[in-house]
């Protein structure tokens, strides 16, 4: 209220706040966008990966992941994934560099960051960039620090879902100073200085631009919304957990059905998805479900089948096409009770024994 009040309702001191309070939250700077896309674009825009560059990222991602890359000109290269955690194979990865292969986006898939170790180690052999898609990781911790505290450049998502939002909203997260440098202008046109401006009160009037910019920075009533959201972010990580070991617990009785390997203490649960036997019939199980009043979500389909994304030279990926189909992802949100779990659970089974 005191946003709409004030009635600047564009980027300004809001802004700046929620960039304070982001950066005491992982110990570095962090940059804001209006979007978790645009948090990827510019990251990868600023580390000048464009046209005819490669960029390896598992295919089991949102569109936004793919979209972010293509959007910079370069190819996003489709890799297989690691059955346990559903995040980057990086020995896949490593069978489809090219000379043009510039970069690595793990994606760290329901909150879990996979094997992020061997990932940078991987970049780190090969001279890649990486560039994490955290998206699904906001709260989340990797071998005891916050996920974005540490490695090269990190983004994450604000959207209405996520485990924090700001109704839309991002932020690129890093140590690098060129990169924070690129994307504060870059998100504002290209015109130079443009943030510093806006957090000393003013406004360019008179300005050069010497790169690309785009249309992407965060307004402050986002801001306003993502600072209280932030102030919530120990509730809403309980609740998640709460809900996800309740689902591990009921589930563990029916080890027809997989699960992901989380460690509660560490990982944040965004989605809580389960792994169908083989040869159930996804669609007729979620069309249950639905009936019953649950409503289940599937992520993701593939990106490697999408016609934009699909190459038809590439080497095949056994992995993410044997799982991907059978993938169902259960409600989690904070908003649920215990029993809404176990209701879930149950018509789950039901639905499953047909
Ligand atoms: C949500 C999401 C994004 C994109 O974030 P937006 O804020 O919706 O643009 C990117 N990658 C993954 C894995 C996501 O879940």
């Amino acid at each position: 209220m005191a946003v709409l009040d004030k009635e600047f309702l564009g980027m300004g001191l809001e802004v700046q706040r929620f960039e304070n309070a982001l950066e005491t939250f992982f110990g570095r700077a962090a940059v804001c966008v209006n979007t978790g896309t645009a948090a990827l674009h510019l990251a990868l825009q600023a580390c000048e990966i464009g046209h005819g560059d490669e960029v390896l990222i598992p295919s089991l991602t949102y569109v936004a992941s793919f979209q972010a890359v293509a959007a910079t000109g370069a190819n996003p290269v489709a890799c297989d994934i690691n059955p346990s955690t559903l995040t980057l194979d990086w020995r896949d990865a490593e069978k489809r560099l090219s000379p043009k292969t510039k970069a690595v986006m793990p994606v760290h898939y329901s909150g879990g960051a996979g094997d992020l170790s061997g990932i940078y180690a991987f970049a780190e052999r090969c001279g890649l960039r990486v560039i994490e898609d955290a998206a699904h990781a906001f709260g989340s911790n990797y071998k005891g620090a916050r996920v974005g505290a540490n490695g090269d450049i990190v983004c994450f998502s604000f959207d209405g879902i996520k485990n924090i939002t700001s109704g839309e909203g991002g932020c690129i997260v890093t140590g690098d100073q060129n990169i924070l440098r690129k994307v504060r202008d870059a998100r504002l046109l290209g015109v130079e200085k443009d943030s510093e401006r806006r957090y000393a009160g003013e406004r360019s009037w008179e300005f050069d631009v010497t790169a690309q910019g785009w249309r992407y920075h965060m307004s402050d009533i986002m801001a306003a919304i993502g600072l209280v959201q932030l102030g919530r972010l120990e509730e809403f990580t309980d609740k998640r957990r709460l809900l996800a070991r309740r689902y591990d617990e009921q589930l563990a009785s029916f080890p027809r059905l997989s699960r992901l390997p989380h460690n509660y203490s560490e990982v944040v649960p965004h989605i809580y998805p389960v792994l169908l036997p083989d040869g159930a019939d996804r669609k007729t199980i979620r069309s249950r479900m639905l009936d019953a009043g649950v409503q289940t979500g599937v992520h993701y389909q593939p990106n490697h089948v999408l016609t934009f994304f699909r190459d038809s030279d590439a080497l095949p990926l056994p992995v993410v096409d044997n799982i991907a189909p059978r993938l169902l992802s259960l409600p989690l949100h904070p908003d649920l009770s215990l029993a809404d779990v176990d209701s879930c659970v149950n018509h789950l089974i039901g639905a499953l024994n047909g």
